[in-house]
């Protein structure tokens, strides 16, 4: 099985190319990462990677996560690995150096966990899950919690979960049952969540589970959620975890993918709980940081993706069969025959087009916190989704041709392709479904403000057209795709129906996707033109630039068709005509 290598070139093209790491090293703070900091960190988190992470990939997904009587044993190697990564100062690279962080800006920690993810998703989760709840107790948590909880967390000693999913309540929060009763300065947590990631595990002394529920007399709705820490070890005055807290585990699930990554069945029984911020603002809370990991799990298509590419090159670089098509001879590696070619361009120029778009919106959300644009944030607000949605059903698709490219030895388990196929399954789930990013984007981030962040970006695009002129084949996709998204946004303002509005949203999101990866890959090519100093680098990038254009963005003025025509056929049908014969 061939190891991960960090896509290094690509990295540094896209940060200094694209997305503008000289001018994020500028804004207030970031003066760190300079070039020659970046590279180190880039380096280092790549060997880290190749040499921790990956070599446990297939084995942990072999092994998986057991549970028994309420505790869960991660496995082989995973334990090592997490001190390895914390000893390193892994876990604390995008926090504030006030609470033990390197402080470094988010265009510089995407990199870095793009690697963790193609490297081992599994294992990346635990680091994720800790951040998220970091970053719910930096925003609201009042000075005692932060004091208590945040240098074990940012140090990686404790981990963090997220606990919003209960049986009744998945993609509709309103519904979350679990509650909490005041009893002097903490509270009383009482319920059942499912589906949390690391709820329970042994990499860490102590683990932080962020929950939300509801205190007795909140509104009915999303209106009387509170938000809430509850330790599984309470910690003692001295920072120690103390007595055990009455939140365990009670079993864990078994999964289609990332097998490695325990997903917890939590209980709450009357457990000691804080709250965060005021009562019954917790989703709000929740929200502010969806963003975050919202993009997170949008990176993690981009990282599979990689991941299934390469392994699926490293195949078709040794797998014999089959003649060439001219100059005869004996069977070639099958890296010679056009369709496979096909489909590792599919692979590649997808992959590097995501990779763009979401490094260029990591950039646009370190602009948003230093200067508090407001049009940096729209722009992110409006690309969130898109880099969930988009990147993630790419992100399937692309390690699903890498089963393809290997053929037979694709679907059976050793040669690893399979594994990432199933374990980027669950990225289009969690963190909110594609249908949910899709009705995001075209209800709030679109028809809400008739469409105007969405159309100054278009601006922005239609001002690529005259420097395109080099390049015929980009500028047409790109052209169409332009045309293809405002006839979609009109439509999108004008509609009367919000069911007509949602029918095609997935599909708006999709051309979203298409459109903007196109737009990268457009200014990936013009910069290569310019020379990068590596002919050979500049040269494949303008052929993949083109490759997207030919095979990819072309898709466009269909998709522009489903969104504005398709939504009859969507919602004709009774619900018994469903199972008419
Ligand atoms: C491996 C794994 C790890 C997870 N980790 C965590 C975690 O750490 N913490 C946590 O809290 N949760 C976690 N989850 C839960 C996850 O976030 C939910 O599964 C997800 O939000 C979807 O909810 P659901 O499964 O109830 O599906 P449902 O909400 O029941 O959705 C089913 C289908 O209906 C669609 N749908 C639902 N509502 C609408 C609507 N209004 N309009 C259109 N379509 C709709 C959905 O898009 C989907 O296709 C995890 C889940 C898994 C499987």
């Amino acid at each position: 099985m061939s190891a991960y290598q960090a896509p290094l070139k690509d990295m540094r093209f896209v940060l200094n190319k694209l997305a503008g790491l000289g001018e994020v090293a500028k804004l207030p703070g970031y003066q760190e990462a300079t070039p020659d900091v970046v590279d180190a960190i880039l380096e280092e988190a790549s060997k880290f990677a190749s040499e921790v992470l990956d070599p446990l990939n297939y084995s942990g997904d072999q092994e998986g996560s057991k549970f028994s009587a309420g505790d869960v044993r991660t496995p082989k190697g995973f334990r090592d690995a997490y001190r390895k990564f914390c000893e390193g100062g892994w876990n604390a690279l995008p926090f504030e150096h006030e609470w033990g962080g390197q402080g470094l800006p988010k265009l510089v920690s995407t990199p870095v966990q793009e690697m963790w993810k193609s490297s081992n998703l599994s294992f990346s989760l635990c680091p994720l899950l800790t951040q998220g709840a970091i970053e719910a107790l930096l925003l609201r948590g009042a000075e005692p919690l932060k004091q208590a909880y945040l240098p074990s967390m940012v140090a990686g000693k404790w981990t963090g979960t997220m606990n919003l999913t209960e049986p009744q309540a998945g993609s509709d929060l309103s519904l979350v049952k679990t509650r909490a009763e005041r009893s002097g300065d903490h509270y009383l947590i009482s319920g059942q969540k499912i589906f949390i990631t690391y709820g329970e595990h042994d990499l860490a002394e102590n683990i932080v589970h962020l929950v939300l529920a509801r205190t007795p007399d909140a509104p009915e709705g999303v209106k009387g959620i509170s938000l809430f820490i509850v330790p599984k070890f309470i910690p003692n005055k001295d920072g120690t975890p103390g007595k055990r807290n009455s939140a365990t585990c009670a079993s864990i699930e078994h999964k289609l993918g990332i097998h490695a990554s325990p997903t917890a069945v939590m209980v709450y029984d009357k457990a000691l709980g804080y709250l965060v911020g005021e009562e019954n603002r917790g989703l709000e809370y929740m929200f502010v940081m969806m963003n975050a990991a919202r993009f997170a799990v949008g990176l993690e298509g981009v990282a599979i993706a990689e991941r299934a590419f390469q392994r699926a090159l490293a195949f078709a670089r040794e797998r014999v069969q089959g003649r060439d098509l001219v100059g005869g001879g004996g069977a070639v590696p099958i890296i010679r025959h056009p369709d496979v070619r096909r489909m590792l361009m599919l692979m590649k120029s997808q992959a590097e087009a995501m990779r763009a778009l979401a490094y260029t919106t990591a950039a646009a959300m370190d602009f948003a916190l230093k200067t508090k644009s407001k049009a940096h944030q729209a722009f992110v607000d409006l690309m969130i989704p898109v880099v969930k949605g988009w990147c993630t059903e790419t992100g399937i698709e692309i390690a699903s041709l890498g089963v393809q490219v290997h053929g037979g030895m694709g679907f059976v388990e050793e040669t690893g392709a399979a594994q990432y196929l199933r374990d980027a399954r669950i990225t289009t789930i969690y963190e909110g479904t594609t249908g949910i990013q899709a009705m995001d984007l075209v209800g709030r981030k679109i028809a809400r403000e008739g469409g105007a962040t969405a159309k100054e970006w278009i601006a922005q695009l239609k001002k690529l057209d005259g420097e395109l002129a080099g390049h015929p084949e980009i500028r047409k996709g790109l052209a169409e795709g332009v045309k293809a998204l405002e006839d979609c946004i009109a439509f999108i303002v004008g509609a009367k129906d919000p069911r007509v509005q949602f029918a095609g949203a997935v599909p708006f999101l999709k051309l979203m996707g298409i459109v903007a990866g196109g737009w990268q890959m457009a200014r990936a090519a013009l910069a290569a033109a310019q020379g990068t100093g590596d002919d050979s680098f500049d040269k494949a990038k303008i052929t993949t630039a083109r490759f997207y254009a030919d095979h990819v963005l072309v898709q466009a003025p269909g998709l522009r068709n489903t969104v504005v025509s398709g939504a009859a056929g969507v919602m004709a049908l009774s619900e018994d005509q469903f199972l008419a014969a």
